[in-house]
C-alpha cells in the first residue's frame, strides 16, 4: 500500500456512503516508522500525521514541521496527566480524553497557555478492562465536565476490540456522539477504514497500511 492508494481507497469510501469528497481526514499514523518514510509521505504533500506518544513525537515533529509548513500532529495514545503540558505544546489535537482528572488539568494548562488543542473524547465501546477511554455510561458526564471546563471537545474516538466486528462499534460512537452534541469522530484505522467512513467517521487513522509493517 501507499498514500496514494489509501487516500484513493478514502476517497471512493466516502463516495459510496454518500458523502462529500474530503469529508473525512486522513491521519497517517507515523508512530514506530523510519523518518525516511515519514519524510517521504511528507514529500508527497500530506500534513496530517498521528502520534502515540509524546516522547516520540516530541523528538520527532519540531524538526519536520519547520521544514514542512502547515504541517499537523494529533495525540492519538494515551496522555499521562504529567506529560499534557507537553502534549498540549506539541500538537494540535488530542483524541484521548478519557477521566475528569485530565480534563481539569487541560482546562488549567489552557489557561496557562491561553490556547488548547482540539479534544476528542476516547470511549471505551468494547468495556475492556486494559483498554483506555471513558465507559459509555460515563460519557455524559464527562462532556458536561468538560463543557463546565470550556474546553474545546470536537468529537468523540474509539478503539473497537480486536476480536469484534468493528461496525458495531463505529455505529455505537456516531450515536453517542450525536447525543452528546459533537461532530467529530475519529474511528477506522488500516483494516477497517471503509467501514467507519460508511458509518460517518470524520478522522480516520491509519498507519501500516501506508508506511509499512511498524518497527
Ligand atoms: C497504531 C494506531 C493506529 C494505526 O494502526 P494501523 O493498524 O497501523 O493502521 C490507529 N489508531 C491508534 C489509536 C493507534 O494506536
Amino acid at each position: 500500500m501507499s498514500l496514494d492508494q489509501i487516500t484513493r481507497r478514502l476517497r471512493a469510501a466516502e463516495k459510496a456512503a454518500g458523502r462529500d469528497e474530503g469529508a473525512v481526514r486522513l491521519i497517517a499514523v507515523s508512530k514506530l516508522q523510519p523518518d525516511a518514510r515519514v519524510e517521504a509521505v511528507l514529500h508527497q504533500g500530506h500534513r496530517l500525521f498521528g502520534e502515540n506518544r509524546v516522547q516520540e513525537a516530541a523528538a520527532k515533529w519540531p524538526g519536520f514541521r519547520a521544514a514542512f509548513p502547515g504541517t499537523e500532529v494529533h495525540l492519538i495514545g494515551p496522555l499521562q496527566t504529567n506529560k499534557a503540558r507537553q502534549a498540549m505544546e506539541l500538537f494540535d489535537a488530542i483524541h484521548t480524553l478519557d477521566r475528569p482528572r485530565l480534563a481539569q488539568t487541560l482546562a488549567r494548562l489552557a489557561q496557562d497557555l491561553g490556547r488548547c488543542p482540539d479534544l476528542f473524547i476516547q470511549v471505551n465501546t468494547g468495556r475492556e478492562p486494559q483498554k483506555a477511554g471513558v465507559l459509555p455510561e460515563d460519557l455524559d458526564a464527562l462532556v458536561a465536565d468538560c463543557r463546565a471546563l470550556d474546553l474545546p471537545v470536537v468529537g468523540l474516538m474509539c478503539i473497537p476490540p480486536v476480536d469484534q466486528d468493528p461496525a458495531s462499534h463505529f455505529s455505537a460512537l456516531a450515536d453517542m456522539a450525536a447525543r452528546s452534541g459533537v461532530t467529530g469522530l475519529s474511528m477506522g484505522m488500516s483494516d477497517d477504514f471503509e467501514a467507519a467512513v460508511a458509518l460517518g467517521a470524520t478522522h480516520v487513522r491509519v498507519g501500516s497500511a501506508i508506511f509499512g509493517a511498524r518497527a
